[in-house]
């Protein structure tokens, strides 16, 4: 388990509430459905703030693609550095295209693309650029230090944070309720929640 470690499959969906107003009411639904980490970049709710950290992020930009604005398909959850640098570019599925298959991170914090969608999106976002890769080899070491000589420090920043969405508010439409059984709440309340991810 690395601080850098993308998924090992593209992402399927597990979540499907519709029928919400505004993008934000899906929130709770994101941060369970890509693990309280930003899809692009995984930095993690644990290694900051949160507030203010993280955003709803449409993946077809909404000027492109007003319909979309509220579809929980075309919705991500993504850190604020990343979806400014997203902005409204058109850009391959991060949540399909971002794999531990297709990424590699080198122990330098530089990453690299092994197929054309991860280069291309990699590119487009600056994913290699100076300040990422310096971010990265900085919590690749905290991590790693962590590891090694504190392991209460590395289950924090590892693990899961507390306030784990419920989920059990029902949206107007679910299209996957069977979904809300395997979030990470329920989970905790089965004792089934992992130490870190
Ligand atoms: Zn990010």
């Amino acid at each position: 388990m690395g601080a850098f470690d993308y998924p090992a499959l593209p992402h399927q969906r597990r979540h499907g509430p519709h029928g919400y107003e505004r993008p934000i009411t899906y929130r709770p639904w994101l941060r369970d459905e890509f693990t309280f980490r930003c899809v692009y970049c995984l930095l993690r709710e644990q290694w900051g703030r949160i507030t203010g950290e993280f955003d709803v992020e449409h993946f077809r930009p909404q000027v492109n693609s007003p319909e979309l604005g509220v579809t929980y398909e075309n919705l991500l959850y993504a850190c604020h550095t990343c979806n400014l640098l997203k902005g409204v570019t058109e850009l391959p599925d991060p949540s399909r295209v971002l794999t531990a298959e297709a990424v590699r991170v080198n122990p330098d914090g530089s990453i690299e693309g092994r197929d054309s969608d991860a280069r291309r999106l990699i590119a487009i976002l600056g994913l290699n650029s100076d300040s990422y890769r310096r971010w990265r080899s900085v919590w690749m070491r905290n991590v790693e230090l962590a590891e090694q000589y504190d392991q209460e420090h590395f289950r924090r920043l590892m693990g899961f944070p507390d306030d784990l969405p419920s989920l059990d508010h029902s949206p107007p439409v679910n299209a996957r309720p069977e979904g809300v059984q395997q979030c990470w709440y329920a989970k905790r309340q089965r004792g089934e929640l992992p130490e870190m991810y």
